[in-house]
């Protein structure tokens, strides 16, 4: 299955992201430790140091921010299951005609105009033919 494997690259993500984070922690950490350090204190550099325990400290927390993010809009997702197209949005919704069978949108491609002009549409999910009784929006 493609898709849990795209999930399970996610979770490695994440884990990676999670061990990076806490190794950009355990570093700022060391930095903050040296800036305590009597040689730092003594050579004025205290406060480079918790600079860059600080940005190291960041960098860890945006990317753990990142990871997870990333991974609760992939979840959020349509799922493999789910019916593709129905979240269309913008000019395709506005150009959706609904079936009347089963309340799936069916696109411009499923409407087949006959020798009599009339138009028929077939539903791509439920099979229904029906026929556009009114004018279609596009
Ligand atoms: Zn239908």
């Amino acid at each position: 299955m493609p898709a849990s494997a795209a999930r399970a690259t996610l979770t490695g993500m994440k884990i990676l992201a999670t061990l990076l984070s806490v190794g950009l922690w355990l570093l700022a950490g060391l930095f903050v430790l040296s800036a305590k350090h009597p040689d730092a204190v003594a050579s004025g550099k205290v406060l480079p140091r918790l600079v860059v325990a600080g940005l190291l400290g960041l960098g860890g927390l945006v990317l753990l921010i990142m990871a997870f993010r990333s991974g609760k809009s992939a979840e959020a997702g349509p799922s493999p299951g789910s019916v593709q197209g129905q979240e269309a949005s913008g000019p395709l919704a506005a150009r959706a005609i609904v079936c009347p069978n089963c309340g799936a949108k069916a696109d411009a491609e499923a409407v087949k105009i006959g020798k009599d002009g009339v138009m028929t549409v077939t539903c791509p999910y439920c099979q229904a033919a029906f026929f556009l009784q009114e004018e279609p929006k596009w």
